[in-house]
């Protein structure tokens, strides 16, 4: 019998009651590491009332105090990297290294938060009218729930909650029922560094608790990570309950390379943005659009360097790619490549159908590369989340603009070249939220917010950074005067200042 992984409501680990639960796996293995509860509606409530009880102590607690609780956390987090990154490899599959520096993007929306006395700062004006002062201010919002993907089991919790809780909400987290054992490790920590229990609420589960928090009266807002599909649904049942959402989606980012790019730069640049992590990245780059003669240029480079990808579990010190996440995501892949093919893209190096000796079982698959590729194809349409490289040729740079703003997402996109206005042009005229110059990966700092356009995100306000400080607050607005006037009698017309 394989252990269970539970809730974590009110500051302890709660068994879950639901009699419902799902398999967890070592994707490199293919073997059922554990099981995790998946809760019902009714432990969702208990962790939301949990939640609600703590939510006045904790409004209440200064903005220096919690950025106290924060910097403990980081701390916690610093010497607890490794730890993370293991649970991390085991459930996901990623490589260590990669699994720690995912860590450390979390730990720097920590240290964002670490500034919420300064974050909070509002707006005072002196005299709006005579003896008159107003001032505005950002209160929290009350409890909070944060949905989230696989792919990222601890930074992208790490995009939301740390600023929620410094803003003084409490936290319900709906992790992945993939791999949800990082997160159950960040609530402990934050235990530990200081935050009262039940400010931070871990449920596990799958549809049924998605829809009891978008339906549950007292959470006042939802953030949402995942697909498109799951992410249009969390937004319009979201703000139909009368919840503030924000709900980011999926992605199919372009690299643009231009004829006068560095070849070996881009190359490199693609290499990692397309493979790293196994291609299980929002932001990971699926379709370079090759301008005129940096076609052939770029396929000669590629295709030995993907045929000689490292691949191996996450413990191997040398992979540089893990396995896919599960068997259907495996199966998943594996179809689209044979889309591809089907549908006349040239498959330029073909990693179905990996074997690793002492793996044989793990949802490996080696990189691949498409050539060729047109937009009415499904592999050019559709994100295939896996280590699937399309190349995409367009013989001049207004084409490849074109094709970038006419795909249905708008994540992210990135532009390869050494013409400072080509790259101008390209950053004022894309339908993009997350724009790189020779970047491949243009993910923002933690103190800059992470969002796309179009329908890779649904709702106003992107994630961390001043976008979610203002996302888990409200706007009050006091015109206060202390002298006589209140005693010169009522006024029945529309007040204006004097
Ligand atoms: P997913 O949409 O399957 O799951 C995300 C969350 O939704 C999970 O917590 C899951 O339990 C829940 N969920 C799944 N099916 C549901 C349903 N029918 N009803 C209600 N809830 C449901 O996504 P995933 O496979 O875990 O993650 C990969 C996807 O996430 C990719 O599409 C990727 O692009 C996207 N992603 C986007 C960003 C971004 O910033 N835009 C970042 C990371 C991942």
């Amino acid at each position: 019998m394989s252990a269970t992984i539970n809730h974590f409501i009110g500051g302890k680990i709660v068994a879950g009651s639901s009699g419902r639960s799902s398999a967890v796996f070592n994707p490199a293995t293919g073997e059922e590491s554990q099981r995790v509860a998946l809760a019902s509606a009714r432990e969702v409530d208990l962790a939301v009332q949990t939640a609600k009880a703590a939510f006045p102590a904790w409004a209440a607690t200064t903005p220096l105090n919690r950025a106290r609780v924060m910097f403990r956390f980081k701390e916690l987090l610093e010497i607890n990297r490794d730890k993370l990154a293991t649970l991390i490899g085991r459930e996901h599959g990623k490589v260590l290294a990669d699994a720690a520096g995912e860590v450390t993007r979390g730990i720097e929306v920590v240290e964002f938060a670490c500034g919420i006395p300064q974050l909070l700062k509002g707006e005072f004006t002196d005299s709006v009218g005579t003896g008159v002062d107003s001032y505005s201010l950002r209160q929290p919002l009350g409890v909070v729930a944060g949905i989230t993907p696989f792919n990222f089991p601890a930074m992208v919790p790490m995009w939301m909650f740390p600023v929620a809780l410094a803003c003084g909400n409490c936290f319900i987290l709906k992790p992945s029922e993939r791999d949800p054992s990082a997160p159950l490790l960040l609530a402990e920590l934050l235990l530990e560094a200081g935050l009262p229990e039940g400010v931070f609420n871990v449920v596990n589960g799958d549809k049924e608790a998605v829809d009891a928090i978008l339906q549950h009266p007292d959470i006042e807002a939802v953030s949402f990570v995942g697909s498109t599909a799951i992410a249009e649904y969390v937004y319009h049942q979201g703000t139909a309950h009368n919840k503030r959402v924000q709900a980011l989606g999926g992605a199919k980012n372009h690299m643009i390379v231009m004829p006068d790019a560095d070849m070996d730069q881009a190359t490199d640049a693609l290499m990692g943005a397309a493979y790293g992590s196994a291609g299980e990245r929002c932001m990971a780059v699926s379709v370079a659009v090759a301008v005129g003669e940096a076609g052939d240029a770029l396929m000669e480079r590629l295709a030995p360097k993907v045929r000689g990808l490292k691949i191996g579990p996450y413990s191997d010190p040398e992979a540089e790619m893990g396995p896919l996440v599960t068997q259907q995501a495996l199966e998943r892949v594996a179809g689209y490549v044979d889309s591809g093919v089907e549908e006349g893209a040239k498959l330029a190096v073909d990693g179905r159908g990996l074997q690793l000796q002492g793996y044989e079982k793990g949802y490996f698959i080696g990189g691949c590369l498409f050539d060729e590729v047109e937009p009415d194809m499904k592999i050019y349409k559709e994100e295939i989340f896996g280590p699937v490289l399309s190349v995409v040729r367009r013989p001049d740079y207004e084409l490849a603009l074109e094709l970038v703003n006419g795909h249905e997402y708008g994540n992210g996109a990135a532009i390869f070249t050494r013409d400072g206005d080509a790259a101008r042009n390209f950053t004022t005229r894309c339908q993009i939220g997350m724009v790189g110059v020779n970047v491949p990966i243009p993910v923002p700092m933690a103190f800059h917010s992470f969002g796309g356009w179009k329908r890779s995100l649904f709702g106003d306000h992107h994630m961390h950074g001043p976008e979610g400080v203002r996302f888990y607050t409200r706007m009050k607005t006091v015109t206060s005067r202390w002298p006589t006037g209140l005693r010169s009698g009522a006024e029945f017309v529309m007040p204006t200042m004097k």
